[in-house]
């Protein structure tokens, strides 16, 4: 027994908010400033049935058994998996970069076997390892570090590469087969009607209130619960008192347009051309026959709402600063908590294996 609060009704929220239901006895309200429920995950229909991702394309993927039943019990699935074409020189090519990335953009003939010895005769060998440039360029060689990887990596950061810190990009995958999935988890798919759908089954339990609409701003004096669970940044929860934590943001441009398909993935990168990154083609999901089609074209951008950490030193020290503040009546959780990129599985998880 106990009563709790839960800030946010993302996916972090509504897990947790489940888990204190269910295990604790608990009553939950759930304060949620934004008019529905869902968070990042938040979809809905377009007027012609196609479900549509407000917040951007989520694809769910994990290798964890215990999400995917935790979850399974709240949806069905939608088998699905992912693609992505980049576009360079006006060809789509695979990414992740595989054996037909490579032979599509050099006009060559590599196989399986030889294709590593083009990428470690081109991989370039800086002393220091000082900037995204030298870690992708490292990798991959010059040419497809410039085609590929260096003006869509500006438009996502909104600096140049050579300027950008290493810490930001990670491993790039080679495969030297044909493998063009974008993931390759045990487990990958859509939940059969929605993220909203599901995140509102998880939250479907008479001890969970939720209350939309609502900043927790304007109720934290007005409450008293046993325990917090917050899932907004954390560094507005302490009102910024060391510094604002930064983030990138990204904004949608969605068309409806009436044709029946718009691009041959779900996924189309833009890296060298116009300003936006990427055009997802929400159609391709779940393959809905219908007529019409909608598009979104995503712009990356500073100043609104935080959709990436930008996990520089100083910012992952700037967190820890705010992490370290003593504080037995509130846990931060999900993403904006943890000022850390994960992905709904890494959320889920997170949280399941959370002692509540
Ligand atoms: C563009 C993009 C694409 C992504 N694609 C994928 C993908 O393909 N696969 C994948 O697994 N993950 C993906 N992710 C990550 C995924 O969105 C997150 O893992 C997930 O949404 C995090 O859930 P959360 O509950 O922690 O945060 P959120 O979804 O952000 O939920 C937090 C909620 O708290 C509310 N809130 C914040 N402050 C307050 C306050 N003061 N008062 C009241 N409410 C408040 C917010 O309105 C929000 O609803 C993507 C993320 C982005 C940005």
């Amino acid at each position: 027994m106990g009563n709790y609060v839960v800030v946010g009704a993302g996916i972090a929220g509504a897990v947790i908010a489940r888990r204190l239901a269910e295990e604790k006895n608990g009553r939950v309200w759930i304060v949620e400033k934004r008019s529905h429920i869902g968070g990042y995950c938040y979809d809905e229909r377009s007027e012609d049935g196609i479900l549509i991702h407000r917040y951007g394309p989520h694809i769910f993927r994990t290798d964890s058994a215990k999400v995917w039943s935790f979850l399974s019990c709240f949806t069905q699935w939608h088998d699905y998996q992912h693609k992505v074409l980049t576009n360079v020189n006006g060809m789509n090519l695979p990414m992740p970069i595989n054996l037909d990335t490579v032979n599509g953009y050099l006009g060559s003939h590599y196989t399986s076997e030889n294709v590593m010895e083009y990428f470690e005769r081109r991989r370039t060998h800086p002393e220091q390892i000082r900037s995204v440039k030298d870690v992708v360029e490292s990798q991959i060689g010059p040419e497809f570090y410039h085609a590929f990887f260096e003006k869509y990596t500006e438009k996502q950061w909104g600096m140049p590469c050579d300027a950008l810190p290493p810490e930001i990009v990670a491993r790039i995958p080679i495969r030297t087969n044909r493998d063009d999935r974008y993931f390759t988890h045990r487990y990958q798919a859509l939940p059969k009607d929605g993220y909203t759908r599901m995140i509102a089954n998880i939250l479907s339990h008479p001890d969970i209130h939720v209350l939309l609409n609502t900043d927790y701003e304007a109720v934290r004096r007005a409450v008293s619960p046993d325990h917090t669970y917050y899932s907004g940044p954390i560094d507005e929860y302490y009102d910024y008192r060391y510094g604002k934590l930064p983030y990138r943001s990204v904004s949608f441009q969605f068309e409806t347009l009436p044709i029946n398909r718009y691009q041959p993935a779900a996924v189309v990168n833009y890296p060298n051309n116009y300003d936006y990154t990427r055009i997802t083609e929400f159609k391709h999901f779940y393959g809905r026959m219908v007529s019409g089609t909608v598009i979104a074209k995503e712009f990356s951008h500073a100043g609104g709402d935080p959709a990436y950490p930008i996990p520089t030193k100083e910012n992952l020290a700037l967190y820890e600063k705010y992490a370290a503040i003593p504080n037995s009546s509130v846990t931060f959780i999900g993403r904006l908590g943890a000022y850390s990129y994960y992905s709904m599985d890494q959320i889920v998880e997170k949280i399941l294996d959370m002692e509540i």
